[in-house]
């Protein structure tokens, strides 16, 4: 069969593009590298949906940030996905950055940003955030910035995008692609797949996939960014908290998840490696030390976790979306912050760009937006817990003790569309895993169950793909053939 579209990468670009077509009456395929979804820099950033005012003016970046943003609201209505219009506050801590802060608000209020407001009040600027430092000269407050999870975000997009009819196709590493009589031939390690339009959504690996095709007109270079996530009883924070920006970065950001952690990071390293996403000690002090500037009693001894993730730097700066000179094929590449934000704009204009070159774009009479609301142990009242247990005891049998999760929520994470394979699928779709004890209790639990559930050994059950497997053998076996090897020598 030869696909309408055929999207290469499952960040938040590829997966929102493939929901925003997956309206139309078209067939349409995804392809993933890895064992899931949401596996790139998607799944490691700040989850903040920013208001739009802190990209240079001439970028496209800023003009998709701002319509973006915009674009969360109905989005959140129809996908149901955590979403925390909380407002965030870019913080002076000298007077002479009061003036950046002021003309951030009055560009940002011309172009369409509301709600922008310079605070100087001290009083009422620690009303407001009361962790912030008592060093505070004054706030610029966007109202309209919030916070997401990025990962749950895009899973329902992806669960919406298939509930639509795409296919989705994860463990498919695109490799080579042939252009000939208007259809590509697009091969992977497994498979071949035949599109006439092509959407290169890739990530840092846009511009390798670019040149599978003969199109060599940018670069993509990795720029790391570190965070610790702390314990979410440590601290609770109302705002997102940004320092007065630099010009490579908006900085060290002290921020609440929707899941109520609150994290510090990121920093600002360019590297060269696209798999280094390591944290380093110097990159854990550099971003503590920038964190307590802003909030001076970070929870440092509740960190639970470290990570990183790689923001795909462009030579330009910018997002490249391109109706390529490759007839049907389309770049949406250097999609480096706020590409979240901008993830909904983004494809609005692929639809533009699909209409120029003659797709059809008509809406279909049977498209649903509608992704429902994934059930929760945690957000149901004692007695509908009662009912649901008599009916299901699978909602009584808790697996992760840290964060209150029922077999019954991950045996949904599995059999849901673009379910669950790998432990960390698990994690991202309900949260175990993701406590103050990281998986030590539950993971053999969940374990067993997505052994059972996929009907595979247990040694075969990985983290996140390939060899990434927690178990190679039953101990018992190990040390039986280690002693016949032991006799035979
Ligand atoms: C430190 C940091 C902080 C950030 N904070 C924010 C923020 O607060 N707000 C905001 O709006 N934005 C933020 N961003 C930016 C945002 O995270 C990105 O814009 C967004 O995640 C990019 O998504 P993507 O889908 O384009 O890329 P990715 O998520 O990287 O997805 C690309 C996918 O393509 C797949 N792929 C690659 N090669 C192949 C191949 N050959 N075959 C098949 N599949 C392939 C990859 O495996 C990957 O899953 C931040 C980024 C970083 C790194």
């Amino acid at each position: 069969m030869i696909y309408d579209v055929v999207i290469i990468g499952g960040g938040v670009t590829g997966c929102c593009i493939a929901r925003t077509l997956s309206k139309f009456d078209l067939n349409i395929a995804l392809l993933e590298k890895e064992a899931d979804i949401a596996s790139g820099t998607t799944k490691a950033n700040s989850g903040v949906v920013h208001a739009g005012y802190a990209s240079p003016r001439e970028y496209l970046k800023r003009d998709m940030c701002i319509t973006g943003n915009k674009m969360y609201t109905q989005a959140v209505e129809e996908l149901n996905f955590s979403f925390q219009r909380i407002g965030s506050f870019v913080v002076a801590l000298e007077d002479n950055q009061i003036k950046k802060l002021e003309e951030e608000r009055r560009q940002g209020t011309q172009d369409g940003v509301p709600g922008l407001e310079v605070i100087l009040d001290k009083k009422k600027i620690k009303y407001m955030e009361p962790n912030l430092t008592d060093e505070v000269v004054g706030v610029l407050h966007a109202p309209s910035a919030g916070i997401v999870s990025p990962y749950g975000m895009t899973i329902a997009l992806a669960e919406n995008a298939a509930m639509n009819g795409v296919k989705f196709f994860r463990n498919q590493k695109v490799r080579r692609i042939k252009h000939q009589n208007y259809t590509f031939t697009i091969k992977t390690k497994k498979e071949e797949f035949k599109a006439q339009n092509i959407i290169n959504a890739a990530g840092v690996y846009g511009a390798k996939i670019s040149k599978l095709v003969g199109l060599d007109y940018f670069n993509i270079m990795p720029r790391k960014g570190e965070y610790i996530l702390f314990d979410r009883n440590a601290m609770h924070l109302n705002k997102i908290l940004f320092p007065t920006p630099t010009k490579v970065s908006k900085g060290i950001l002290v921020c609440p998840t929707v899941s109520g952690n609150t994290f510090v990071g990121p920093n600002a390293q360019n590297i060269s490696d696209k798999k280094d996403i390591a944290t380093t000690a110097a990159g854990l002090k550099e971003i503590l030390d920038g964190g307590m500037n802003l909030v001076p009693k970070l929870p440092v001894r509740s960190s639970i976790r470290n990570f990183a993730g790689l923001r795909a730097v462009p030579d330009t700066y910018d997002f490249i979306i391109d109706n390529t000179d490759v007839y049907g094929f389309i770049n949406v590449v250097g999609i480096l912050s706020p590409g979240l934000t901008s993830c909904y704009a983004i494809a609005e204009r692929v639809v533009e760009f699909l209409e120029l070159l003659g797709v059809n774009t008509k809406v279909k009479e049977d498209y649903n937006p509608n992704r429902p609301k994934p059930e929760r142990f945690n957000e149901f009242t004692k007695k509908e817990l009662d009912d649901k247990i008599k009916k299901d005891p699978t909602w009584g049998r808790i697996i992760c003790r840290c964060e209150t999760i029922p077999e019954r929520e991950i045996l949904n994470a599995i059999h849901s569309p673009v379910g669950a394979t790998t432990l960390d699928g698990i994690k991202f779709r309900c949260r175990p895993g993701m406590g103050r004890c990281q998986g030590g209790f539950c993971r053999p639990r969940v374990i067993e169950i997505l052994s059972r559930e996929l009907n595979i050994s247990y040694e075969e059950v990985v983290k996140m793909g390939e060899d990434t497997n927690f178990l190679v053998a039953k101990t018992k076996d190990v040390v039986l053939n280690k002693m016949r090897g032991d006799i035979e020598e």
